[in-house]
């Protein structure tokens, strides 16, 4: 096969779901009721979608900045998004360590595709954790069937990872108890697509921090401005939304006034494990691909893939794929079992979202001037890649604030001994 022409068959050779993941899973979840089951789901149906319908658009979707709304809604309907959803609002109520490691193989076929799909799930996990009943029943189901988008909206051109600086404010009608928004999100992934936006705005006056969902055709002020020429993940669409005095009814705020920044906080613990699934996926997708070519490649009289560094190379990526694959997985299973899972979560994403870089990177270097251009689909993976080092919590302010909070109160509350 020549891979320089034949971009499509080899696309088409490549495998969604492998043994490594199904080992995996198996060495975390092995007893779980739905283990087969499941494995059948994300090896065959969300396997062949991954195959047939998701990675033969990729490039395009790269090339054009464009998101795929049909595919999203073809993945509602194979029962994806609702994997880890009570069976109340129609989900299927698994484990949410599947529907996780089902997003690696997403991001192997499109990163930017999966990246959409991880956000509308972290915004659908908000509604669903500290939502009221009667927020669930009407937003829960159209969203996770797929009929309906979401986007999680936090960040703002001035406070990205100082978060707790938004300047989005909201105040109280009298009259009618509800709240009327205003100012501007920034980076919203789905934000020109979506329907339905879990926002965070502080209150004018006191300055904490309240949820709200909110849908679009409200009264008062709402605009969606894309945010154009991103440089990687362009399989999703990226929106300022801008909101003047927009009205918000009462009944739509989230759990307790004030306590949305904890709320998002651990939407985003959540959010960290899918994105390290996610670089996973990205990871694996460039290593395919190096494994691919150092395979065709002939110099010196012999394969690329017998040249000493090569095999090296190749091993080694093999390891620290597998490694943050187990780091993810076990954060989203602590996930799934509704502990504090936040320090897990953050080391997964670190990890993995670097190892991803890494990754990709040495993919290039190994498949020389081939994997530097576009028509190899090879450095995509690295640019998508550099994404996830700094979206849900860039990774210096985990490794210098999230993880040593962790670690210097368990170390607080430890016995003492001497450790020589
Ligand atoms: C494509 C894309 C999609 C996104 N999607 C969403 C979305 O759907 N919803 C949403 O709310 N947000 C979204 N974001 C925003 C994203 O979460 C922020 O970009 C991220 O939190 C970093 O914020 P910032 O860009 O403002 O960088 P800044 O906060 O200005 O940080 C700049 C750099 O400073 C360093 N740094 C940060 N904190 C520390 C620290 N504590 N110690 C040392 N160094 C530190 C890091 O290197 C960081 O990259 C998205 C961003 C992008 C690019």
């Amino acid at each position: 096969m020549n891979i320089h022409d034949e971009g499509k068959e080899f696309q088409r050779d490549m495998t969604f779901f492998v043994d490594d993941q199904e080992i995996a899973l198996h060495a975390v979840l092995r007893e779980e009721q739905h283990f087969g089951d499941m494995v059948e789901f994300l090896r065959g149906s969300l396997g062949a979608f991954c195959r047939d319908q998701v990675a033969p658009r990729a490039a395009s979707h790269d090339q054009d900045e464009t998101f795929d709304e049909e595919n999203f809604r073809a993945l509602g309907e194979l029962g994806f998004l609702a994997m880890a959803y009570p069976e109340a609002y129609g989900g299927l109520g698994v484990d949410f360590a599947y529907y996780n490691l089902g997003l690696e193989s997403l991001a192997m076929a499109d990163a930017g595709f999966a990246l959409a799909v991880g956000i509308h799930g972290t915004a659908c996990d908000g509604i669903r954790q500290f939502g009221s009943e009667s927020l669930r029943e009407r937003y829960l189901p159209s969203l996770i069937s797929g009929e309906k988008q979401a986007a999680f909206c936090l960040s703002e051109a001035g406070s990205g990872s100082d978060a707790k600086a938004m300047s989005t404010c909201y105040r109280k009608d009298p009259e009618t108890g509800d709240y009327l928004v205003r100012g501007a999100k920034y980076w919203i992934t789905n934000g020109m697509t979506a329907d339905v936006f879990f926002l965070l705005a502080r209150d004018a006056e006191g300055g904490a921090v309240s949820a709200f969902v909110v849908e679009k055709g409200w009264e008062g002020g709402f605009e969606q401005v894309k945010i154009p020429d991103k440089m990687g993940v362009r399989g999703s669409n990226t929106a300022e939304l801008v909101f003047d005095d927009y009205r918000i009814p009462a009944e739509n705020l989230v759990g307790e006034e004030g306590r949305g920044f904890k709320y998002a906080m651990v939407m985003l613990n959540g959010g960290r494990a899918t994105i390290a699934s996610q670089a996973v996926g990205c990871a694996r997708a460039a290593w395919t691909k190096l494994m691919v070519y150092a395979h065709e490649r002939e110099l010196f009289g012999a394969k690329l893939k017998d040249l000493d560094n090569t095999k090296k190379e190749i091993s080694e990526a093999w390891v620290e794929i597998g490694a943050s694959r187990l780091l993810t997985l076990q954060a989203a299973l602590l996930k799934g079992e509704g502990g504090d899972f936040a320090a897990w979560a953050a080391a997964a994403k670190h990890r993995a979202t670097e190892m991803a870089v890494r990754v990709s990177e040495r993919a290039i270097q190994l498949t020389g001037g081939y994997g530097y251009v576009t028509e190899s689909r090879i450095e995509r993976h690295l640019r998508d890649a550099l994404l996830y080092r700094i979206g849900e919590g860039a990774n210096e302010a985990l490794s210098i604030v999230v993880l040593p909070r962790f670690l210097y109160a368990e170390e607080e509350g430890a016995d003492r001994v001497d450790p020589w």
